[in-house]
């Protein structure tokens, strides 16, 4: 059986090249840049003041109480009309081009303005603490124009759509969503608005792969419930297909109606791997069509198996699909709140909690009654991960853990 290691390289081996599309900036937070952005301009854009104060030259402020003729107000948006003169000042707000030749600004705090009867204003410093940059943020300071500022494969955040519109981008060029057909099988399934029957459950991976592949950066399509039977999934897989990616849940382990590898291989899907060295979901089935058009991922159906394979393969597939760096889950290291026994001879990804206490973050694996219990994993906010080479954890051991 293959590692978790070596059955995400496999998987990442069959992502093929990735397409882009332009979009408007405000239609871009969540997806993934697929060009260079240039600045088109420096920033700030001219020598500004940081500060609401007084424009001086710092030789006028060597002997202290000083007063200086104000000469003129600049307002962010406004041009100075003069450079500074020894013995003179310009009044000047906080993002104003600072006038030729000044070198600080006094903040108006640490200031006194007084006119005369004539209407000639003068600003009185009796004492200022300057900081190195003088108040005055120099052109350039932050971007240069022409200067290469963000690469391809970074995701948009709200912090970068800020960025992206200082360099007027209101178009950008982002790599295209994967779409995730989505397929529970069992003859055991009913749709979420119907009451089960006798031997009968409700279809809940649906639901939790469609937000987990929407929370992924992707695209899903739900199409709902496969029977365990041969015509009724080739028909659905054959629609799955028409898709980047096929999730299926459900039929790929050992029991007599588990009949997912058979159909998708009957399709063209050639196996990829069936199989990988973990709990829980040791069944995982992975393939991919000829062309590498469509990737398959069968998940075992287990809700928690589920949950688990889709966090550790299919998403940073996905990721990759979308030009991202395929990262998976985000890591962490966590102090064991209990001790734990680990009974499989397979590397175990144990829903678990993380909490902060005494400046430390602790993890409680989840005390869950079978793998079909939701409501204790509702409980999780991470996988707490224990490798197979040992049988007994105890309280105090750091181990890692991958937040969901
Ligand atoms: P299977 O992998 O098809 O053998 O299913 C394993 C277990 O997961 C069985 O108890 C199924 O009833 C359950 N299961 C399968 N598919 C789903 C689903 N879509 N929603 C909830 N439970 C499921
Ligand atoms: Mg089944």
């Amino acid at each position: 059986m293959i590692s978790v290691e070596q059955a995400l390289q496999l998987i990442l081996q069959q992502v093929g090249p990735v397409t882009g599309e332009s979009i408007l900036l405000a239609e871009s937070c969540g997806r993934v840049l697929a060009e260079e952005i240039f600045s088109d301009l420096d920033s700030p854009p001219h020598d500004k003041s940081m500060v609401d104060g007084y424009a001086v030259l710092r030789s006028d402020l060597e002997t202290l109480p000083v007063k200086l003729r104000v000469q003129e107000e600049v307002t962010a948006g406004e041009v100075p009309q003069a450079p500074l003169q020894p013995g003179v000042a310009t009044r000047i707000m906080t993002g104003a081009p600072v006038p030729a030749t000044a070198d600080a600004v006094v903040m108006v705090e640490q200031t006194q303005t007084t006119s005369d009867p004539d209407g000639v204003e003068w600003v009185e410093i009796a004492e200022v603490r300057l900081p190195k940059s003088g108040n005055i943020m120099l052109q350039g300071t932050s971007l240069r124009a022409g200067e290469a500022i963000l690469s391809p494969g970074r995701i948009i955040r709200p912090l970068e759509i800020g960025l992206l519109a200082e360099v007027g981008r209101n178009q950008v060029q982002v790599s295209q969503v994967p779409s995730v057909a989505i397929l529970s099988t069992g003859n055991e399934l009913v749709n979420v608005d119907q009451s089960p029957q006798a031997g009968q459950i409700r279809n809940s991976n649906g639901p939790l792969l469609t937000a987990l592949v929407q929370r992924a950066g992707a695209s899903p399509v739900p199409l709902g419930i496969a029977r365990d039977d041969i015509d009724d999934l080739r028909k659905l897989v054959a629609r799955g297909l028409e898709e980047d990616v096929l999730v299926l849940s459900g039929g790929v382990s050992a029991g007599v109606l588990d009949l997912v590898p058979q159909v998708l291989q009957e399709l063209g899907v050639e196996q990829v791997f069936h199989k990988v060295e973990l709990k829980p979901g040791k069944p995982l089935w992975f393939g991919a069509t000829a062309n590498r058009e469509t990737l398959v991922f069968g998940l075992p159906g287990n809700p928690v198996s589920s949950l688990v394979c889709c966090e550790l393969f299919v998403r940073p597939a996905l990721m990759a699909l979308a030009g991202a760096p395929a990262e998976g889950l985000e890591r962490g290291i966590a102090t064991l709140a209990d001790s734990f026994q680990q009974r499989a001879a397979r590397p175990t990804f144990f829903p678990a909690r993380t909490y902060l206490e005494n400046g430390q973050t602790w993890v409680q694996p989840l005390a869950w009654k079978g793998s079909a219990d939701q409501r204790t994993l509702t409980d999780a906010n991470c996988l707490a991960y224990f490798p197979a080479d040992k049988n007994q954890y105890e309280a105090g051991d750091s181990i890692s853990i991958y937040r969901l």
